[in-house]
């Protein structure tokens, strides 16, 4: 697509607030729209949201949308998954030196990096940080300042032990994959964000903003809008709080690829490697300061990459698709955004009742993954074509690698 066309439909347009939509060709939820509409109509919205083609249906604000605020952040918007994301990284193998069976590279990633709900050991939350080299124990003592800084202030966040989740991956939706590009060239990528830890702070600056709404008299279409206004010590507390787990989220990343890629080059199954270039790291659910349209406001990316001009993203498609590694335009009227994803085009619940194991081991044939009745709410048809997701957002992004995994490791 010609840079200069516009690619966005505008949803509707309110007293001059639109809702900027990349969604042609892709499904869009009447849910969506109506959870789209409510968050157009906070009064402190800059310019209009911004709706990435992977949308769906999200906790208070809709997956795969771009707020843009001033003077307010509403924490439901960034939702209790904060700083999730993606990080990959090229090495230095090629397609041909993989071995014939990926079972062992398989259990060799799934030894090295702890995932999953209960079935690894007793190993699923105990992160690297235990075992780690002086960089991590640096991390970890940099975190663990800034949590005790955050709970010291708002003791009712509580000290579990999910600090100590530090290095491991989690359930679900998680994942890291040895994924071949377009040309032979072999990557890591892995998928994980916060954590437990991450989702105590969201989830209790969701229910403080809720409670100050009451206490403010402030009515909302969705009570899930509630939202810190600048200026209090709330709003200072949570940019505070949601940066801290932000940086814990993007050092798990770290930590984690780190792991795989060690335990790769000890475990024999791989020939010796070395990383090809340093790895893209980005968040996907996030909140930070930009400068849009003559102001600085805040940008809330939920289920969104930022994508200025040269920035590169990670765009993962599903567990039997491609995902796309691309390099930003810089679109000014997406707020410098792209999607994360293709999105979910049905719940976990209507994925377990429509698709049996044999249409996900069909899906998923020749990948080196979980084929169990578990993952049935993962399997590739539970999202949107990527291919259409791509084609809509051709003028935010443009794409710099297509991967295609080989082995999928979910958690
Ligand atoms: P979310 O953060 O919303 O849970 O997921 C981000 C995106 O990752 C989803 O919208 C989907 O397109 C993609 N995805 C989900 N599972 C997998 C997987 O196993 N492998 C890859 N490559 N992508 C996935
Ligand atoms: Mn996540
Ligand atoms: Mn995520």
């Amino acid at each position: 697509m010609n840079r200069d066309q516009v690619s966005y439909e505008v949803l509707s347009d309110e007293a001059g607030r639109p809702i900027k939509s990349w969604t042609v060709g892709v499904p869009f939820e009447d849910e969506a729209k109506k959870q789209l509409r409510n968050v157009r109509g906070l009064p402190f919205i800059h310019k209009w949201v911004a709706v990435m083609p992977d949308v769906h249906r999200g906790y208070g604000a809709t997956v795969g949308s771009v707020v843009p605020t001033v003077g307010a952040v509403v924490p439901a918007a960034v939702g209790v998954d904060i700083g999730c994301g993606m990080i990959a990284v090229r090495t230095t193998l090629r397609a041909d030196q993989l071995p014939d069976s990926l079972r062992g590279v398989r259990s060799a990633i799934e030894r090295a990096v702890p995932h999953g709900r209960s079935d690894n050991g007793g190993r699923n939350d105990v992160g690297a940080w235990r075992v780690a080299p002086a960089s991590h124990q640096q991390a970890w003592a940099r975190l663990v300042e800034g949590y005790d800084r955050i709970v010291g202030k708002h003791p009712r966040i509580g000290r579990g032990p999910e600090l100590a989740h530090l290095g491991t991956l989690g359930t679900g939706n998680h994942f890291i994959e040895l994924c071949l590009d377009e040309s032979d060239g072999v990557w890591l990528m892995l998928h994980s964000g916060s954590r437990g830890v991450g989702n105590r702070i969201g989830s209790y600056f969701i229910e403080l903003a809720k409670e100050d709404m009451r206490r403010w008299y402030i009515n909302l279409p969705d009570a899930d809008l509630a939202y810190l206004p600048e200026g209090t010590e709330h709003f200072d507390d949570y940019v505070f709080a949601v940066s801290w787990a932000q940086d814990f989220a993007a050092t798990n990343r770290e930590m984690m690829l780190k792991g795989a890629v060690e335990a790769l080059q000890l475990s024999g199954e791989l020939p010796p490697f070395e990383l090809s270039d340093s790895a893209v790291n980005c968040h996907h659910n996030y909140v930070a300061r930009e400068h849009h349209f003559g102001k600085n406001c805040f940008v809330t990316r939920k289920g969104a990459v930022r994508a200025r001009e040269g920035d590169l993203g990670i765009i993962p498609g599903s567990m039997g698709a491609r995902s796309y590694i691309v390099r930003g335009k810089g679109n000014a009227d997406s707020f410098h955004s792209c999607s994360h994803g293709a999105g979910r085009v049905m719940s976990r619940e209507a994925a377990k009742r429509r698709f049996t194991l044999e249409d996900h081991e069909k899906a998923t044939a020749g990948i080196e993954c979980r084929k169990d009745v578990d993952v049935i709410d993962e399997t590739p048809a539970a999202y949107k074509s990527i291919d259409a997701v791509m084609a809509a957002q051709a003028d935010l992004v443009e794409v710099v690698h297509t991967l295609k995994q080989v082995v999928c490791v979910k958690g």
